[in-house]
């Protein structure tokens, strides 16, 4: 079973990029962004906790993002493989990932990270933020806290899996054709 991270900053292009290969390649995609967006339109307790840290651009801690992913995952039926998409954003989630793959005798197959540029997230993530109806889309400041959260606390996570020689980069700005042929170019080998 293929088990891919999506990885980059936040406006790097993962979400659009992940249902073009979640298509292809037939993979059950796992957003962790998305199932905390559930959570507060549903007004759970997950949901409102979970509510404090996006509205400032901050991580959720990680004791309450790994329970919940650790449950989607537990949920999910039969499938050919996933796209892990804006999880794992710290080494402990990288750490809790992989024990949980583990437990069911698999492994980070590839870690792709889309490369793009701070001045082009902030004017990507504005405009998304004028019809994604997303708060933390629509204020620049919360837009360069998300993107310094990735430098301080996600990065690591790159160099993790590029320990264990599964990281790649790939140029993530040009057109979304160009970057999904980059990024079938490195799975390709692997299905
Ligand atoms: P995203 O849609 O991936 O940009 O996520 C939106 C917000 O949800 C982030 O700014 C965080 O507050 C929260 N979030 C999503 N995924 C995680 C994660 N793996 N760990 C901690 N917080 C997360």
């Amino acid at each position: 079973m293929i088990h891919l991270i999506l990885f980059g900053p936040p406006g790097s292009g993962k979400g659009t990029q992940a249902e073009k290969l979640i298509a292809h390649y037939q993979l059950a995609h796992i957003s962790t962004g998305d199932l905390f967006r559930a959570e507060t339109s549903q007004k759970t307790e997950l949901g409102l906790q979970a509510l404090e840290y996006m509205s400032k651009g901050q991580l959720v801690p990680d004791a309450i993002t790994i329970g919940m992913l650790r449950k989607k995952v537990d949920s999910m039926p039969d499938v050919k493989g996933v796209i892990y998409d804006g999880f794992p954003r710290t080494a402990a989630q990288a750490a809790a990932l992989d024990e949980m793959l583990c437990e069911k005798n698999e492994e980070i197959s590839l870690l792709l990270a889309l490369d793009v540029p701070e001045e082009e997230i902030v004017s990507r993530l504005l405009n998304r933020g004028l019809t994604s109806g997303r708060p933390d889309d629509q204020n620049e400041e919360i837009i360069r806290k998300r993107f310094q959260v990735y430098l301080q606390e996600t990065a690591v996570v790159y160099n993790h899996y590029a320990s264990h020689g599964k990281s790649k980069m790939v140029n993530g700005v040009g057109s979304i054709e160009d970057i999904f042929c980059r990024l079938c170019e490195q799975i390709d080998p692997l299905i």
